[in-house]
């Protein structure tokens, strides 16, 4: 045993480091906002202050003290707590579920079978069930938790073509997927990594809200089995990542029932807006959907990554990976060993997820999630009203939820598109390098739009208005600028 493993594990060493993290967290989300909300550094500065910050620890006599290396971490990070932040759409969480983490990790119980992570199962079951009661899921509705969006989305494809294909993986006709041009790209990949490669994948046209164009699907079904293919899943977005528009998910239900299609819905972002009394009916129809993925981390206080995978009927669950392990899992057919996670994750070994959750039900209840869900899409509302009274913005659409899309393009100047979407794109840098607001921006049919998500609860209407005051004036100044050049 050496002194180093003995110090590494000290619990004296523990509780200081702990107790002086947690003042420092507290501190920073009291003060979060005297700084701004992205401090920019370039990709060279960052690696060049990490790497000096090893060496100078390297060469103290002392051991050093963790506290310099939280401060450079958090002071140059991108705020998520900053009521200027509105960015990615990834919320900042709500701290008691950070705790739970630091206890999660400290613990390590390795979740994949039962007796190696028995409070992480059970949280996880009561967490599926609780939440597929408040998102009025079927009443034989079920599901896990796993790692992202992407992953959840990839695994109910795979159960999708177990139900279809059964063991036959590689089958003679090439199966194929249908989803709107306009989804996120995780669900091409899951078709590429499933060998179905581009032909299995098959886009359908969106219309002017980026929605799917629902009465297009019955064509392209026959289309597709016309050239040989087979017709497995169709995915329906609740909603698209870019624009936050939802698909009519009825009508993909009753086309997938027409054509005996798997439906999955992607609802990685927006799943929760069933959370909302208000907006709930734009995912009305997706308690039919045979799978339905939901990140907790996009807009249900979570740390990242915390995904749900629901099934309509959670038996179908079991039948997604049907290897043997036989040193890990009994070799029992029975679909209900619901305690054995590993049967239907991907994951083998997995974080206790359920922990962050739970934690945010015991002490605050369900109606946390939905007073978030329904302030963050009341903000979206209101940006998109605001946007509409200025002359020099333009918005693309009246918002769905917390993602609001518009541009700058001012009123009485003839400015030509590839001009408009160059100062944009310039809008967005300015005001990046800037920091004091983060935003992102996301080009649609070819128009580069600034993209706003309000993740944050606590934005105000006047830190919107601010912000659009701030993205005119930029773009007037610059466009002065290019006109002076001659441009
Ligand atoms: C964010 C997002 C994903 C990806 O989820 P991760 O949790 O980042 O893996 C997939 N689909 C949609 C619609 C999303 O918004």
């Amino acid at each position: 045993m050496t002194d180093l493993l003995r110090r590494a594990y000290d619990a004296r060493e523990f509780r200081s480091q702990g107790h002086a993290l947690i003042d420092r967290l507290a501190n920073y989300l009291e003060r979060v906002e005297n700084q701004p909300a992205n401090p920019f550094a370039t990709p060279e500065d960052s690696l060049a202050h990490f790497r000096e910050l090893l060496g100078g620890a390297a060469g103290e006599k002392e051991p050093p003290t963790t506290e310099q290396l939280f401060d450079a971490v958090i002071n140059r990070s991108v705020h998520l707590h900053h009521p200027a932040y509105l960015g990615h759409q990834i919320v900042p969480p709500a701290p008691l579920a950070a705790l739970g983490d630091v206890a999660a990790s400290l613990l390590n119980t390795g979740m994949a079978v039962f007796e190696m992570g028995r409070p992480g199962t059970a949280m996880e079951r009561v967490v599926i069930e609780q939440f597929a009661q408040m998102l009025e899921l079927a009443p034989t509705a079920g599901g896990f938790l796993t790692s992202g969006g992407t992953l959840a989305n990839l695994t109910g494809l795979l159960a999708a073509r177990a139900h279809k294909l059964g063991q036959h993986d590689t089958p003679l006709t090439k199966p194929c997927l249908l989803v709107n041009a306009q989804a996120h790209y995780c669900i091409d990949r899951a078709a590429h990594i499933m060998g179905w490669g581009k032909e299995g994948i098959i886009h359908v046209p969106y219309d002017g809200e980026m929605r799917m164009r629902t009465a297009l699907i019955d064509g392209l079904v026959e289309q597709a089995e016309a050239r040989g293919l087979m017709p497995v899943a169709i995915v329906g977005s609740a909603c698209t990542t870019s624009t936050g528009s939802y698909d009519d998910l009825s009508a993909i239900a009753d086309a997938a029932q027409r054509h005996g299609l798997w439906f999955h819905v992607d609802g990685a972002h927006g799943g929760a807006i069933r959370l909302d009394p208000k907006r709930k009916h734009r995912a009305a129809g997706l308690e039919r959907a045979d799978s339905f993925t939901m990140d907790f981390h996009k807009m249900l206080l979570t740390p990242a990554l915390t995904t749900a995978l629901f099934f309509r009927e959670d038996r179908a669950a079991y039948r997604t990976f049907q290897q043997r392990a036989d040193y890990l899992l009994s070799n029992s057919r029975d679909e209900r060993e619901w305690f054995n996670v590993a049967k239907r994750s991907f994951e083998c070994t997995k974080r206790m997820l359920s922990l962050r959750v739970y934690s945010l039900l015991y002490a605050y209840g369900p109606e946390l999630f939905r007073d978030y869900v329904v302030r963050v899409g009341d903000l979206g509302a209101e940006l998109a009203s605001m946007v509409r009274k200025k002359a020099d913005l333009e918005l693309l659409m009246e918002p769905d939820v917390n993602i609001v899309c518009f541009r700058f393009r001012p009123f009485g100047r003839a400015v030509g598109s590839s001009a408009l979407d160059e100062l944009n794109a310039m809008i967005r840098s300015d005001l990046t390098t800037d920091g004091a607001i983060y935003l992102v921006q996301t080009v649609v049919n070819g128009t580069t739009y600034l993209r706003c998500t309000i993740a944050n609860a606590f934005t105000q209407t006047q830190t919107l208005g601010e912000m659009l005051e701030r993205i005119v004036d930029t773009g007037i100044r610059l466009l002065e600028v290019r006109q002076g050049l001659g441009r």
